[in-house]
């Protein structure tokens, strides 16, 4: 019982300094959720462009759907008997939106970040990755054989220091970061990071996209397609959990590195691939998302009427996008400002250690789509 006891003084531990952590009991009802017999605007979805609420989109989806296309298993994995049409026809819809020669579909972006970079990494790689990188990739580089440096977020020039340091000194070296950040989000300069890679011959470029894709560009392909760079990426990364509303992962790569992964990845190799009806449902969003630009302009409008505002109060905003943090310090001021949004029918929730620095605790506004200008003007008062 001693195992089980150590557990329960962790758990008091983390509650006595507000960072204990419980599932929400929560219903859905379109925008809004119902918690604590309370309805609140949702303003912590990931559904960026109001997708996973429409109602019509699933209507015409389920059209297309009878007992002998719905398959909600694929028995297998990919390189089995689970390699079902659907899965090819999303990569080539993927490569030809992209212009890339190939893509590969992951169950999740987390299976993509556990299991890219060690499939592709020995001990003569070095990954240089942001010191703010999301979780799946640490935990993918801690599972490859790689060594690590961590840089200072979004730090160019002791980037650029470390390339000149250790180049010669490894086989390949792979620079990783996400384009838009999960917590702060803020972005990183990818024509930069283009530029300083093509510097070497041995330098590759890894790039997640979760918070990006569908969001920004033209055609919505995220912030490569913005910056003119998804042929300079050599792993771009996204989701289809967010703003795509469905669930699963890319990455547009050329066609070594997918049939290398082929070889390789593990969290490809050894799962069973995802239902051919939820790739289905990717790929019927995927066909729309270039048409969403009416989506994608409002939403960047009310997430800059939010960031200008928390400005103008006087916080201290990072943030570029969509996803926008009131930075409040403890974590307990950060709970009990969600409590008071929440009972004006907000529900914003705080994010705490470890997930932030100690001492950043926030309230993550993470914007969508489907949110309204006088919304924005009314949380705007209680900041
Ligand atoms: C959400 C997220 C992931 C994980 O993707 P899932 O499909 O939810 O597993 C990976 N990377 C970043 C940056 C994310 O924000």
């Amino acid at each position: 019982m001693k195992a089980i006891e150590y557990m329960q003084q962790e758990l008091q531990t983390l509650e006595a300094d507000s960072n204990l952590r419980r599932l929400p009991h929560l219903v859905h009802d379109g925008r809004t959720v119902l918690a604590d017999g309370r309805r609140m605007l949702n303003l912590s979805s990931n559904d960026y462009l109001g997708l996973a609420t429409d109602r019509r989109l699933r209507e015409e989806f389920l059209q297309t759907m009878t007992p002998d296309t719905f398959l909600p298993t694929s028995s297998s994995s990919r390189l089995l008997t689970g390699n079902f049409g659907i899965y090819e026809e999303l990569e080539t819809e993927l490569s030809i939106q992209f212009g890339t020669e190939a893509a590969l579909v992951f169950n999740s972006g987390y299976h993509a970040n556990t299991g890219i970079l060690p499939a592709v990494s020995d001990a003569q790689t070095l990954i240089l990755a942001d010191k703010l990188v999301h979780a799946s990739i640490i935990d993918g580089i801690r599972l490859s054989a790689a060594r690590c440096i961590r840089f200072r977020h979004n730090d160019l020039a002791q980037l650029e220091r470390l390339l000149k340091q250790y180049h010669a000194a490894y086989r390949q070296l792979i620079v990783v970061t996400e384009s838009l950040f999960s917590m702060d989000g803020d972005q990183a300069d990818l024509q930069a990071l283009v530029d300083l890679k093509k510097r070497y011959t041995n330098v590759l470029l890894y790039v997640d996209e979760a918070h990006a894709f569908g969001v920004r560009g033209v055609r919505g392909l995220g912030c490569a397609e913005e910056a003119g760079c998804i042929q300079d990426i050599d792993f771009l990364v996204g989701t289809f959990g967010k703003a795509a509303a469905s669930a699963g992962a890319y990455l547009v790569c050329c066609r070594t590195i997918r049939e290398y992964l082929v070889n390789r990845m593990r969290t490809l190799i050894f799962t069973t691939a995802l239902p051919p009806t939820n790739i289905a449902w990717t790929l019927f969003v995927v066909r729309r998302l270039a048409g969403m630009q009416e989506r994608r302009g409002h939403l960047a409008t009310i997430s800059r009427m939010l960031r200008e505002a928390m400005q103008a109060k006087g916080y201290p905003c990072p943030s570029v996008s969509h996803i926008v943090p009131l930075i409040v310090g403890p974590s307990a001021d950060a709970i009990l400002r969600a409590e008071m949004l929440q009972r004006h029918g907000f529900y914003a929730l705080p994010v705490r250690p470890p997930t932030v620095p100690e001492g950043t605790s926030r309230i993550r506004f993470s914007l969508t789509a489907d949110i309204q200008e006088r919304e924005i003007e009314t949380i705007i008062q209680y900041l």
